[in-house]
């Protein structure tokens, strides 16, 4: 052990796990790649008044889990804690709104930072995978991007997750609910940080995952009770198409969100499987955020999946995922010359598009098999000096065990037709 280790919260990603880590990514983005979303990638860290705007300044992330320095430049910048609030600024910078191309349908994945007190599936560094289709209002959009978040996990094989629907209404019925909220909320028994979150964003007190504050609220007015007309509708066709999609939700009237940025359709998958840092991800309608950062009016929604906590969930279900083999054939050299021969061998192959190694460090045979196990290797090419004077190698079958040589000139183009 060296005399540092990985910052408190955060993890290594290593090989064999990381593997499945890229697998997830991998599943996740690909449904939105077949479904015109182009990839976007952002800084690491932008201007902390974009997430103080954008997330909102009363939400947790922005008061207490973001990693905010100044630069040597006299810059205040943030490491990224979500990813929404970038896309749209960069989307706007570029202008893409203006190409007459809406909605401008854009995906990422990367590495995001929040101080959080750490636990299992709550790190100080994670990784998400997410969606943002900007500048349309459309009821499909927002159940298009549901059925691909949901898409992606039925592909990983994920069966015990939940999607919680809500609808958070919009601009014009929101402020009359918000008052009936803080009028209900403002006669409850509450302490100080709650009572500050009544004035500026009471709908984040029902979001309080404490109990003895949930037993306060039985009898708090309901959003439903006061969405107009307008999001009523909107909010019945999303259920609609998802439906009809074969999607299966559940109605969460509680469901808020930690970002101030929403509105109308929120939503958060949830695995039963992870204790209480049960999201796996989440989402939503997010029409006033472009506006909120100094943009034009631009509807959009999106969601964000946590790769930490879907590989979690995986575990959880205990499903294996199906990896490809990373080497198909492990060369064992015995010798200088072999060394030589066998490390052609290996380069050409790999040219030819076969994943090969090579036993690198001069081991014996024994020393050099064994990492041809664990290699996961379908072949194994074993030469000696006596091989190479009858211009042959040895190929064996690392499955069945049999061993057969075969001549020099020809073992990549067999090897290539063996391994299809
Ligand atoms: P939570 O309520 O658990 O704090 P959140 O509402 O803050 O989650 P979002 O901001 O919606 O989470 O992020 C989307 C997803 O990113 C989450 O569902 C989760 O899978 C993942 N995520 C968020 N914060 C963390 C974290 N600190 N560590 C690991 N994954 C995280
Ligand atoms: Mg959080």
């Amino acid at each position: 052990m060296s005399t540092f280790q990985a910052p408190k919260g955060t993890y290594d990603l290593l090989p064999p796990d990381s593997a499945r880590y890229l697998a997830v990514r991998e599943a996740i983005a690909a449904p939105l790649r077949d479904s015109g979303y182009g990839y976007i990638e952002t800084p690491g860290f932008e201007d902390v008044e974009l997430f103080a705007r954008g997330v909102g300044e009363s939400t947790d992330i922005v008061t207490k889990e973001m990693y905010a320095f100044e630069t040597k430049g006299g810059s205040r910048l943030a490491l990224r804690p979500e990813g929404t609030a970038s896309v749209l600024r960069a989307a706007l910078e570029a202008n893409l709104h203006k190409a007459g191309n809406l909605p401008v349908k854009l995906w990422y994945s990367g590495s995001y930072y929040r101080y959080e007190r750490p636990q299992k599936g709550r790190y100080r560094h994670f990784s998400q995978v997410g969606a943002e289709a900007i500048g349309t209002e459309d009821p499909a959009l927002d159940a298009e991007l549901i059925i691909l978040a949901d898409q992606a996990y039925r592909s990983l094989g994920l069966r015990n997750f939940r999607i919680l629907l809500n609808s958070l209404g919009d601009k014009e019925c929101r402020p009359a609910y918000r008052e009936a909220l803080q009028g209900f909320l403002r006669g409850l028994e509450l302490d100080e940080d709650t009572r500050r979150r009544i004035e500026i964003n009471p709908l984040r007190v029902l979001d309080d995952k404490r109990t003895e504050v949930q037993r306060r609220l039985t009898g708090a007015p309901m959003l439903r009770d006061y969405l107009c007309d307008g999001c009523k509708a909107y909010h019945e066709e999303v259920r609609a198409l998802l439906a009809a999609a074969g999607v299966a939700f559940e109605d969460d009237e509680k469901l808020v969100r930690g970002l101030d940025y929403y509105t109308r359709t929120t939503f958060e998958f949830v695995h039963d499987g992870l204790g209480s840092q049960s999201a796996v991800g989440g989402g939503g309608r997010y029409d006033g955020l472009s506006e909120m950062i100094g943009g034009p009016a631009l509807p959009s929604v999106g969601w964000a999946l946590g790769v930490d906590r879907t590989v979690l969930a995986l575990e959880a279900e205990g499903v294996e995922l199906d990896l490809p083999r990373s080497t198909s054939v492990y060369a064992v050299p015995l010798g200088e010359e072999a060394r030589r021969v066998l490390f052609g061998v290996v380069t050409e192959l790999r040219r030819g598009g076969v994943a090969a190694d090579f036993g690198f460090g001069g081991k014996g045979l024994k020393g050099a098999m064994k990492n041809a196990n664990r290699s996961g290797a379908r072949y194994a090419l074993v030469a000696g000096e006596r091989d190479l004077a009858e211009g042959v190698v040895q190929l064996k079958d690392m499955e069945s065990g049999e061993q057969q040589a075969v001549e020099l000139a020809t073992v990549v183009s067999e090897l290539r037709s063996r391994l299809g």
